[in-house]
């Protein structure tokens, strides 16, 4: 498959220059030229197959020429090996866990398909690739944990000192082998500047082959219409076959996969586009006018975005059909006291807890179906993140319920290593030519 520019449809590339470069020159991001329909028969008997078996027919469906089908089933096999269960809370009413991979989140999904790729495509005898990531919190732990171990890499994650939680900073700091945690005397924005500036500097370059695994990469985006069509088995086998997915939203990058999987076939009603108050796209969706503002800090902070950078691939999709783009996204736009809100009524309700972010979409889903007074369609709202990421969210009631998982309790065991820098170009720039 080729991929092109969205702004130049006539720039194309094969997928191991859309990989290692990220973006293309232009700015645009990347699309494949020809999204696959894959086909009444697949999905009318998708109830059959297992998540690893879906991906693998999806990824060959998009990289057969790229990737050798046996290559391809490894490279799935390996990075896809935890599950994805949708939970029924109520009728017509469930949730789709994204947080049972390695890091809790379900970046873990894009990450680690990324990283084996990436892996994949370093030939032999090819420099080591060395991945720079800043993080607020939930890449970094992704990134981590998808390349840790992967041969011919590297991953250097910068984050900011005291402004991540306790798990996440563990997820970071306790990896070893390839990874190594750098802990900034700054703010997320003063990462992630280093980290831009180290991309631009000749000297660096020259020494490292730097790459930035970052979210808009398209290796992050396939793996995530995985689990959209692997809900969708799930459903089958309840016998429902009419769905709408609800996305806590920041980037856009997740609700985008899901969009992908829709024009590839899956038959989905609709799409809620849920958002704190960086509300960007519901705002637009109510308007008309898209209007990219500076980030205001939420509960929720993986989702706080002023200026979605996925929202082109969105736009492309719909190749300026304002109207079709309406009819299958609506907007919804919450505060922190909504999100705290929402926390409390889930728990109440269904004895569940829900992250942050997962609290935007349930109540995005509850709205969307009071106001279509709509019962006949299962709505799926998705988890993007274990509760115990952000456990300074809860009151202690809540907070005292979450079972934090066996492999995350060990890690306070681990030894925990970070080296403290300030925020310095040049100091951090040393740092990265004398650690090589
Ligand atoms: C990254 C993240 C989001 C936002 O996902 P996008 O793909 O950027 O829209 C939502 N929730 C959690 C927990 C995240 O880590």
């Amino acid at each position: 498959m080729k991929f092109y520019s969205t702004n130049n449809t006539n720039l194309r590339v094969g997928f191991k220059e859309a990989v290692f470069n990220s973006m293309p020159k232009d700015k645009g991001l990347y699309m494949p030229v020809e999204i696959p329909y894959l086909g009444e028969k697949f999905i009318s008997n998708l109830d059959e197959y297992t998540l690893p078996e879906i991906a693998f027919h999806i990824a060959t469906s998009l990289l057969e020429g790229d990737i050798p089908a046996e290559d391809l089933k490894k490279i799935i096999y390996d990075a896809i090996n935890f599950y994805a269960p949708v939970v029924e809370l109520e009728k017509s009413t469930y949730v789709l866990e994204l947080f049972h991979g390695p890091s809790l989140a379900f970046k873990d999904f894009g990450a680690r398909f990324m990283s084996r790729v990436m892996s994949y495509f370093l030939a032999k005898g090819e420099k080591q690739l060395d991945v720079l990531v800043a993080t607020s919190g939930d890449t970094g732990g992704a990134v981590a944990l998808g390349f840790l171990g992967v041969p011919n890499t590297r991953v250097t994650i910068l984050y900011p000192k005291g402004k991540v939680s306790n798990i996440q900073e563990l997820q970071l700091t306790t990896n070893g082998q390839n990874i190594r945690a750098l802990e900034i005397d700054g703010t997320f924005d003063d990462c992630q500047a280093l980290v831009k500036q180290a991309f631009t500097d000749d000297e660096l370059n020259n020494e490292l082959r730097l790459t930035s695994a970052n979210s808009i990469n398209i290796a992050r985006l396939i793996p995530q219409t995985f689990y959209y069509f692997n809900a969708y088995a799930q459903l089958l086998r309840e016998g429902i076959n009419k769905v709408i997915f609800a996305v806590p939203s920041g980037n856009f990058g997740n609700i985008g996969a899901g969009l992908l999987a829709w024009k590839m076939g899956l038959p989905v009603e609709q799409f809620i586009a849920a958002t704190n108050v960086n509300d960007t796209v519901p705002k637009f969706l109510k308007t008309g006018v898209y209007q990219p503002k500076s980030s205001v800090a939420t509960l929720s902070n993986a989702m706080d975005v002023g200026n979605p950078s996925n929202w082109v691939r969105i736009a492309d999709m719909f190749k300026k059909d304002t109207d079709a783009l309406k009819k299958q996204i609506t907007g919804y736009a919450y505060t922190d006291e909504d999100t705290l809100k929402a926390i409390h009524e889930i728990n109440a309700e269904y004895n569940y807890i829900a992250c942050p972010h997962t609290a935007i979409a349930w109540r995005a889903l509850r709205d969307w179906k009071h106001e279509r007074n709509s019962d006949n369609v299962a709505g799926v709202f998705l988890s993007t993140a274990h509760p115990c990421k952000f456990p300074e969210v809860f009151n202690k009631n809540i907070a005292d319920k979450i079972v934090i998982p066996e492999h995350v309790k060990a890690l306070s065991e681990k030894e925990s290593k970070a080296v403290s820098l300030d925020v310095d170009f040049a100091g951090f720039k040393k740092y990265l030519l004398e650690n090589n």
